[in-house]
């Protein structure tokens, strides 16, 4: 089996782990235009169930 011939520093090591946890972020946010929460975009609010104006889940309604 075919083994490193040298040992990668750990700085070596952390810049490449840098560059890629660095390219991650959180996902994008914004408020929601019925109940204000704050949402992921392109997603169904999870507090009022709203997306683009009209009510998509039914949340909390035991009627
Ligand atoms: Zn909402």
């Amino acid at each position: 089996m075919a083994t490193p011939k040298r040992r990668i520093s750990h700085a070596r090591t952390h810049n490449r782990k840098a560059k890629f946890l660095g390219s991650l972020k959180a996902p994008e946010t914004a408020t929601c235009t019925h109940c204000g929460e704050i949402v992921q975009v392109h997603r169904v609010c999870g507090s009022c169930g709203y997306y683009r104006g009209k009510q998509i889940l039914k949340i909390g309604d035991k009627s």
